[in-house]
């Protein structure tokens, strides 16, 4: 293995555990892998290693035996992690409140501010905490960093982060909003930042995956962003509703006597894409409207109604647009959704390169004319990459 160092980056969620070892001086992905089903009788692990892919079904029974089995893999396929110079483990952790607005190295303090927190985000900090501990317990040599997804968020001004809200019914229940999805966007921002050749821009991100949102950059800073307390609030996602009056809540419990949690798992889970057409997944979705389904064409049309109505609220909150950004899964292989939201961007003086737009490439790229008075870029994200880079920041 030709490689100087590497962190191991490690997603733990409530019943899966994704890892990925990366050399973050290559930008480059070692090995990576998957525990999935954890406690179920039959759990799924695969491990991807240069060319060697293994994939096994068997019982696991908890986050400490996911990460056993990772661990021999490793041993057992590669590479060996006691030659792959592990200088450091990052976790993703979803939600640091407004105790975090930068990676931390691993304390039990930080453990406990992270459970602390785990009220405002009660689906991911648990099942992130127990990916911390199984690891500090099972690789104890290394230091451990955690990377918040609200870290980047911190910036924003008090106007933006704010629910107009009863003072302190939101101060005492820590109501606001606090965004999520921050090391995407701050990934890409800073590489929008590179490739344009300065940082003191106006710029928006729209990172368009399963989960969706945007954010407005200004000279580096987040200014904005469309997720609040929880990623539930903004653009239309696979399953999530985005914004919706919350008086639909009250109603759904008045008239339809649904209870709490069936309203949270109605717009977490049930609803977006998935709500409005049955299919979560935007391919389908995309292949249905190409055949003229019409839940399908409207589904895409109230999604590209939100994308619109954001871009314009933030490039008029920024005073001003000079980079737009697409990223993740819809966002860098989804042409036809980009090149509709350009459209519907003229009165920004956008203008796509069709040419470009049509090319299909995992580096970074612009799809706008030399003309366009806003550079469109399409930027592949690497959550797992911009984890390692901050953890060797951080240990260094
Ligand atoms: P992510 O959460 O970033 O992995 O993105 C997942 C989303 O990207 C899913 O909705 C996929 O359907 C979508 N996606 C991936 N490839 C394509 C593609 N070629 N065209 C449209 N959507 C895509």
């Amino acid at each position: 293995m030709n490689i100087t160092e590497t962190v191991l980056v490690i997603n733990s969620g409530s019943s899966s555990l994704k890892y990925q070892l990366v050399d973050p001086n290559a930008d480059g992905s070692v090995a990576s892998g998957l525990v999935e089903r954890i406690g179920e009788p039959i759990s799924h692990i695969t491990h991807t290693s240069g060319d060697q892919v293994v994939d096994e079904e068997k019982p696991v029974a908890d986050h400490s035996d996911a990460l056993r089995e990772v661990l021999r893999l490793f041993d057992e396929v590669g590479p060996k992690l006691s030659e792959a110079n592990i200088v450091a483990v990052g976790h993703r952790v979803v939600q640091g409140g407004r105790h975090f607005d930068s990676a931390k190295i691993v304390t039990d303090r930080i453990r406990d501010l992270i459970a602390e927190l785990s009220p405002l985000a009660p689906l991911h900090n648990p099942p992130n905490l127990k990916g911390i501990d199984v690891a500090r317990e099972l690789l104890p040599d290394v230091p451990h960093v955690v990377v918040f997804d609200t870290a980047f968020f911190q910036s924003l001004p008090e106007e933006a982060a704010t629910y107009a809200l009863d003072k302190d019914v939101a101060e005492k229940y820590s109501i606001r909003r606090y965004g999520a999805h921050g090391t995407s966007h701050q990934f890409v921002s800073d590489r929008v930042a590179e490739i344009v050749g300065t940082k003191d821009i106006c710029q928006i991100v729209l990172h368009l995956g399963n989960g969706a949102s945007a954010s407005a950059v200004k000279c580096g800073k987040a200014v904005d962003t469309t997720m609040g307390l929880t990623p539930l609030e903004g653009l239309v996602m696979g399953t999530r509703t985005g914004d919706i009056d919350p008086a639909a809540v009250f109603h759904l419990q008045r008239v339809a006597g649904m209870s709490v949690d069936e309203v949270d798992t109605l717009f977490n889970k049930q609803s977006g894409l998935k709500g409005l057409t049955g299919d979560n997944d935007m391919r389908a979705v995309r292949s249905r409207a190409d055949s003229d389904d019409p839940d399908a064409r409207l589904a895409i049309d109230v999604l590209l109604h939100r994308l619109v109505k954001y871009v314009g609220a933030y490039a008029a909150q920024m005073g001003a647009l000079d980079v737009l950004t697409f990223t993740a899964g819809i966002g860098e292989n989804d042409m036809m959704l980009r090149k509709e939201l350009c459209e519907r961007l003229s009165l920004f003086g956008v203008e796509l390169d069709e040419a470009a737009n049509a090319i299909r490439s995992k580096e970074p790229r612009t799809i706008s004319t030399p003309n366009s008075k806003v550079q469109v870029l399409v930027v592949p994200t690497n959550e797992e990459l911009a984890i390692a880079q901050q953890a060797l920041a951080l240990i260094k």
